[in-house]
């Protein structure tokens, strides 16, 4: 496919962020759409200058869960909704994005998911996040952890149904709840389909967790968030109380998880628990964000816009109206989730920023492609200045224009 020209540039003036530590006095130079070297010195002068201003140069952020933005939801299933989300979310700095499905009838997710393709052909003329592959979330989900989702639409797994999308060569992650009827099947299938696995929307145990890893699980979704707690199956099975899906990832190096590091979903004590237990390697920062990103507080269709459920948003968080302070999702960029980790824990901003960019493209398995400033990658680069706001953003050494 015919690449948008990608110029030869050189990012200069910026504290350059790699995933272990800060260089102040390099540059970055791309050349062709990747990264060529992170120097010292005099820049090469034939490239074309981009002054970061005194900020920072960082790689490129990668959203795991992500349903939609600027009024579109991957659900709504067009060309036109998925192109507006990924535009919405290179604003906030995220160069790859992989477009996640809420629960909804088969011909619902085959829709998106075969909009996302045709999106992702289009490649570099969509000008914004370039889409790595679908995340397979809705719709097996546990009956009782079904959250904001539509309940209609959440079923046990259905191989017939699976297979059909992972066919596609376009789902990269793929969720399903441990203790349903056919999840192990469906981890082993996703496995094979070399995806990330994950559980999530889930009450299920710690023996469920250990099974489901020896299946290829390997991450949970949203941490605290529609998933099991020691509490929560103390109401399942009494007494002896059960170690739930928070212990079973705390205590297994072999599994990561992300949080919604909006300000609304978790406090920054969870934020900072979270970050010392884990660490960057194991833990993600996502949006979850749904269409209401960059829209105004009102009324939304959370999934399809024709028969999604009903959200709201303040402009900070989403929520489900009437839900006795139940939320529904986040309405902010990878960005605000950086400044928002950052400012909770106290981590090193190298830390901070690998939690949006290299572990989460390790996790889905693109991090020889993404995800740091290294060189041989792709040039996904961001110029934030010193408080951290996107300033610039380059997808493959193109950049993205509002
Ligand atoms: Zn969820
Ligand atoms: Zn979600």
């Amino acid at each position: 496919m015919p690449r948008a020209a990608a110029p030869a540039l050189v990012f200069v003036n910026g504290t350059v962020i790699l995933p272990d530590r800060l260089v102040r006095g390099a540059f970055v130079e791309c050349v062709g759409g990747r990264i060529r070297r992170i120097g010292r010195g005099r820049p090469p002068r034939s490239a074309t200058v981009v002054d970061a201003g005194g900020g920072h140069v960082s790689p490129g952020f990668v959203d795991l869960h992500v349903h939609g933005g600027d009024g579109a939801d991957f659900m709504d299933g067009t060309v036109a909704a998925v192109r507006t989300a990924c535009r919405a979310h290179a604003r906030h700095g995220t160069t790859t994005i992989f477009p996640t499905t809420t629960t909804g009838t088969e011909a619902r997710i085959a829709a998106m998911i075969a909009a996302c393709g045709a999106v992702r052909r289009e490649g570099p003329a969509v000008a914004g996040a370039r889409i790595a592959g679908v995340h397979l979330y809705g719709p097996y989900f546990a009956p009782d952890k079904v959250g904001c989702h539509p309940v209609a639409g959440r079923r046990d797994p259905d191989p017939a149904e699976y297979r059909r999308h992972f066919a596609t060569g376009l789902v990269r992650i793929a969720t399903c709840a441990a203790e349903l009827p056919g999840a192990i099947a469906f981890y082993r299938a996703a496995r094979r389909h070399r995806c990330l696995v994950t559980c999530g929307h889930s009450n299920a145990t710690w023996t469920e967790m250990a099974r489901a890893f020896r299946a290829g699980m390997r991450h949970v979704d949203h941490f605290w968030c529609a998933m099991s707690s020691v509490a929560s199956l103390r109401q399942r099975h009494g007494t002896p109380m059960q170690a739930s899906m928070e212990q079973f990832v705390l205590a297994e190096p072999g599994m990561s998880t992300e949080v919604i590091a909006d300000g609304c979903h978790l406090s920054p004590e969870l934020l900072t628990f979270a970050w010392r237990q884990l660490g960057a390697r194991r833990l993600c920062l996502v949006t979850d964000a749904n269409r209401a990103l960059d829209q105004p507080p009102g009324r939304y269709r959370f999934g399809c816009d024709e028969d999604g459920e009903w959200i709201e948003s303040d402009g900070r968080v989403g929520f489900v109206p009437g839900g006795g302070g139940a939320l529904a999702s986040s309405v902010v960029g990878l960005d605000t989730m950086v400044r928002t980790m950052r400012a909770a824990t106290g981590a090193p901003l190298a830390e901070v920023v690998r939690m949006a960019s290299l572990t989460p493209a390790e996790r889905a398995g693109i991090a020889r492609d993404t995800g740091s400033l290294a060189p041989g990658k792709r040039a996904d680069v961001l110029v934030l200045d010193r408080r951290l706001r996107v300033r610039r953003v380059f997808v493959g050494g193109v950049e993205v224009r509002g």
